[in-house]
């Protein structure tokens, strides 16, 4: 079957975070005929939308999933299998942008450009226990805005042009620089495969990240 490069955004500020994000690596791994093609640096983030919350770790996966017969079908079963990898992690139903265990975007489906409305046959019975798939918008919406994604996905997919974007990855990663300022986001690990986690960063100089990746 042919396969698609999704790249999932992974986040948390709960527990033992940067323990559930390195399981939900494995997690996303293990799932059906996929493979994972590269995992970003782990960082530290400052929480956007509710401030007064613990900061958060975050991270992104390149991950070729299988197409699926259409795209709709395929990103929809990937984030049903993103939303039943948050509950394995005790992800509750909590305000939105609040504390969470593990909290799985899905940034890209290959160059596929999605916005599914609404899923009432996918939803979860109990809304109380949260994780319900209510609709779905590929390229994620707010990812061009966070620089808690530009930073780990721009390592991963620096050329990339999401549909609907004006330009690369790298170029929104710049940009949101110059809103957001370089100390909102800190790499603190480097995934290490042989170790099936992020092993302790070198403390990265301001100016390295503020310089372009990928081909110049
Ligand atoms: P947050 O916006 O804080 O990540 P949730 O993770 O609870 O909030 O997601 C809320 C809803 O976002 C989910 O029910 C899901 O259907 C929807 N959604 C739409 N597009 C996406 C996407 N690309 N990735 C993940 N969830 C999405
Ligand atoms: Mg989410």
């Amino acid at each position: 079957m042919p396969h698609v490069r999704a790249h999932v955004g992974l986040g948390g500020n709960l527990g033992d975070t940067e323990r559930t994000l390195a399981a939900g690596v494995h997690a996303l791994a293990a799932l059906p005929d996929a493979r994972v093609r590269g995992v970003s640096r782990l960082y530290a983030t400052a929480p956007v939308g509710v401030t007064d919350q613990a900061e958060f770790r975050n991270a992104v996966v390149a991950l070729d999933v299988p197409a699926g017969p259409d795209p709709e079908t395929g990103a929809l079963a990937l984030l049903l299998a993103l939303k039943g990898i948050e509950r394995a992690f005790g992800r509750q139903a909590r305000e939105r942008w609040g504390p969470r265990e593990l909290d799985l975007d899905l940034l890209s489906f290959g160059s596929h450009r999605l916005h599914v409305e609404r899923l009432i046959a996918a939803r979860s019975h109990d809304p109380a226990r949260g994780g319900g798939v209510q609709w779905l918008e590929v390229p994620h919406p707010s990812a061009a805005e966070r620089l808690f994604v530009l930073a780990p996905l721009a390592e991963l997919a620096p050329d990339l042009i999401p549909p609907g974007w004006t330009g690369t990855v790298d170029e929104a990663r710049l940009r949101r620089i110059e809103v957001e300022g370089s100390a909102a986001v800190r790499p603190v690990g480097r995934w290490s495969a042989a170790d099936g986690g992020w092993l302790p960063d070198e403390v990265s100089a301001p100016d390295e990240l503020a310089r372009p990746h990928g081909r110049a």
